[in-house]
């Protein structure tokens, strides 16, 4: 990955487990150490065959029974003739800080500043297949439960359901937890499943997504289950408009606010704007949400290759809410969503 800016005396210590997925492949407990002439991963017995099978190029090395990961790494290092170690610093607490100063004595221990993450903004070819797949297997688990989206169906049953189809057609887990607000709970954006049971007019909005390959899909859809109220039907309307307008606009070389701009004045222009409290989207990939932002204050310029939900939403306490996401790759001059689902207004 940064081997290429490293001094020889310099290593990277990686901890976080989806930057060591993305140099290595392995996704088991431990970290990868990364020199002028090394990629190893650090880790104890349980995992060592796990580190050949999944990240052949990678040297494994076994931690003793009572050794410390840095006791070792600084072990492997010395051999290295490494002086210096960069390491994560959103990622390594206080304590483990500690451990790593008091078991690598007489090394240099300096922050990384995010460079592992830049360089995965930017989805290689096979990343963005991994993606695509990930939000098939969810596009198809919808159209598998949308058939089973009845009055007296609580949001629990309907949170299973949509889970064990994206597990059965190919999921390997779950990008996160999924979200289901029926009703009234629709202006709840991170709503928790519960009891409560699907009623004749209620909006469902499900927010979901599929693992595939080690990386993510996230989509919504808001689905209404008998004929909703008008003002429901509305709100529908322009988030639909919001969501389509600014997923037009998304294409390399603009700043990631001007997109977040298209849609949040969509939705204010029509009354709506204090009900619109979160941003517009962000980067997805190993990890549900990566940077860039689509949001106020995000100013990045969008690159060719970076994935990007777009999902504006609208949420009314004591009405009820509506969101609606696509995931999308950016090109040159346009995007293209990875989320095939149909958008319009479904009523069931
Ligand atoms: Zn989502
Ligand atoms: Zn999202």
């Amino acid at each position: 990955m940064e081997k290429a800016g490293l001094q020889p005396d310099e290593a990277i210590l990686l901890s976080k487990p989806s930057n060591i997925f993305y140099v290595s492949g392995y996704t088991g407990e431990g970290i990868a150490l990364l020199a002028g002439d090394l990629c190893a991963i650090v880790t104890d017995f349980r995992y060592t065959e796990q580190v050949t099978r999944q990240a052949p190029g990678f040297e494994v090395f076994e931690i003793k029974t009572g050794q410390s990961h840095f006791a070792l790494a600084a072990e492997v290092l010395a051999a290295h003739g490494v002086k210096a170690v960069r390491f994560e610093a959103d990622e390594v607490t206080v304590a483990r800080f500690d451990k790593m100063k008091q078991d690598m004595p007489g090394f240099t221990l300096t922050a990384l500043k995010g460079e592992p993450e830049q360089v995965r903004r930017i989805k290689e070819p096979e990343e963005i297949a991994c993606i695509r797949k990930a939000c098939d297997i969810s596009c198809k688990a919808l159209a598998n439960l949308l058939p089973r989206l009845k009055p007296g169906v609580s949001e629990t049953d309907i949170r299973l359901d949509l889970e064990f189809e994206m597990l059965r057609l190919g999921g390997e887990s779950l990008a996160f937890n999924t979200i289901v607000a029926s009703g009234p709970n629709g202006s709840l954006p991170h709503a928790i499943p519960g009891s409560r049971k699907v009623e004749l007019g209620d909006m469902i909005t499900l927010d979901f997504g599929a693992k595939f390959g080690g990386y993510c899909a996230d989509m919504t859809r808001t689905v209404a289950v008998g004929e909703p109220g008008a003002e429901m039907k509305k709100i529908y309307g322009i988030v639909l408009k919001a969501q389509q307008t600014a997923q037009d606009a998304l294409h390399a070389g603009v700043p990631a606010n001007s997109i977040d701009k298209i849609a949040r004045d969509i939705i204010a222009g029509e009354g709506y704007g204090k009900y619109f409290g979160h941003g517009l989207g962000h980067s997805v990939g190993i990890d549900i949400h990566e940077d860039p932002r689509l949001s106020p204050t995000c100013q990045d310029i969008l690159t060719v290759g970076t994935t990007m939900t777009v999902e504006p939403g609208i949420y009314v306490p004591g009405l009820g809410g509506v969101r609606i996401e696509n995931t999308c790759v950016i090109g040159e001059t346009a995007s293209e969503t990875l989320v095939t689902a149909p958008k319009e207004l479904l009523i069931l």
